[in-house]
């Protein structure tokens, strides 16, 4: 062949290609639909949603993990949502998100959003697949070169705390959560000690006065000691009381906090206001979440500065574009939630939109174990301070279904657990 014809023949290829793109694709259908769920090697309760498509090899991945109510979504996903999804066409991806989410009539269930949000990513992960595109070219393209990211220091005592905080700067992070002593730290008193009733509690108990005591004091130690230039983060767990919460974010004024997160429990969002007039500490609230009757108020109202909402709980990637444009418009930024018990489809949902969206504001972090990064071959990269994806086509990641079978779900813990934080008298301290 010589070089005129090959330019010519090449020329014929470029112009077929691009009629038989312009001409559309052929008309898709939902085939079937798998729940994956795993404990990963490890102690996750992982629900992976699979959704196979009537082009041959063409399948999409979703979270749908939720440590509290995995069975339940597998039992969903198969007696439930199957049926209703087989035939349809999984290029409509905002009708079967609008007509999934009141196929139960009733929504805004933590199940049903789970399962929603995984649909979602899952088919977007297919309509990139399609287009040989990764999903953030589809949602707009980027804004940032990568997606910064938060890390999680703690410590059983302030030197600690200083210590671990230091070690993340050293490896690039600009952003630090800083706890002391975990969930509720920093306001427990110790199991057994204290003025307790007869014969009643006696666990480790939290004390709203010596959390205000105590998390102030760190965070000055944290400044004198580290300097102006990191940005630090807390996260209050929810356990104040209304106006326990506004003197805390007084208190924590000095310290220029990146944000205080999560300082009420959601059924008490309405004080936001009184804390918005009387402290510039910026406030992040909204893991919690699961209907936009929650955050919308505090988006349009300012009265938070962060929305913390987990992608796989508030219907996956449609529904956290939505909300970063209305956070756009009303000057508030994101902080989609991750969390230990989160999966990386999830986390890599979540990178996606934060690529697109100028009302970004920083990305919890995440890590896993090798084994994790074995069975979900794409598993984002921590690297500095930031997340990268692979850039691969669609979500960038997939789970290797008979691996991750071979660890199954492990059942519940019986009794109490983090989420039942008590007080002296016993009572329950609510998240
Ligand atoms: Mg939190």
């Amino acid at each position: 062949m010589n070089r005129r014809h090959f330019a010519q023949t090449a020329l014929l290829f470029a112009a077929e290609r691009y009629a038989r793109a312009a001409r559309g694709l052929p008309e898709l259908k939902i085939t079937e639909v798998r729940a994956i769920p795993t404990s990963a090697g490890a102690n996750y309760s992982w629900v992976f949603l699979k959704i196979l498509t009537s082009e041959p090899g063409l399948y999409g991945i979703g979270s749908a993990s939720n440590i509290n109510e995995a069975p339940a979504i597998v039992t969903a996903i198969k007696e439930q949502y199957t049926p209703f999804w087989i035939g349809k066409n999984p290029d409509r991806i905002e009708d079967l998100w609008q007509s999934t989410n009141v196929r139960t009539y009733w929504r805004n269930s933590t199940v049903q959003n789970n399962i929603l949000s995984a649909l979602d990513m899952a088919l977007w992960d297919i309509k990139g697949k399609r287009a040989g595109m990764p999903v953030y070219e589809l949602l707009g393209g980027k804004v940032r070169d990568a997606v910064p990211i938060y890390a999680h220091a703690d410590g059983r005592d302030p030197n600690e705390v200083i210590e671990n905080v230091r070690q993340y700067m050293d490896e690039g992070y600009r952003h630090v959560r800083a706890q002391m002593g975990g969930y509720g730290g920093g306001g427990m008193i110790p199991a057994g000690k204290g003025s307790r009733p007869a014969a009643g509690f006696n666990g480790s108990a939290f004390d709203e006065d010596i959390y205000l005591e105590h998390i102030p004091k760190l965070f000055e130690q944290i400044r004198a000691k580290l300097g102006p230039e990191v940005k630090l983060l807390h996260d209050v767990h929810e356990h104040l009381t209304p106006t326990g919460a506004v003197e805390f974010a007084k208190r924590m004024e000095p310290y220029r906090m990146f944000f205080v997160e999560d300082i009420l429990p959601p059924e008490q969002i309405d004080w936001f206001r009184r804390i918005k007039q009387v402290t510039t500490t910026p406030m992040a609230m909204g893991e919690l979440f699961t209907s936009p009757r929650e955050y919308v108020p505090l988006i349009s109202e300012r009265t938070i500065d962060f929305v913390r909402c987990r992608v796989s709980q508030i219907g996956g990637i449609t529904a956290a574009k939505k909300i970063a444009g209305l956070c756009e418009d009303f000057g508030v930024r994101t902080a989609w939630q991750e969390g230990g018990d989160n999966d990386p489809v999830n986390q890599l949902a979540a990178y996606h939109v934060d690529l697109t969206i100028p009302s970004f504001g920083i990305q919890e972090e995440n890590h896993f174990p090798p084994v994790v990064h074995d069975l979900l071959p794409g598993t984002a990269q921590l690297r500095g301070g930031y997340l990268y994806g692979n850039g691969e086509p669609g979500l960038g990641i997939d789970v290797k279904e008979e691996a991750a079978l071979k660890y199954p779900l492990k059942p519940l813990r019986p009794g109490d657990s983090w989420t039942t934080v008590r007080g002296m008298d016993g009572s329950l301290v609510k998240p």
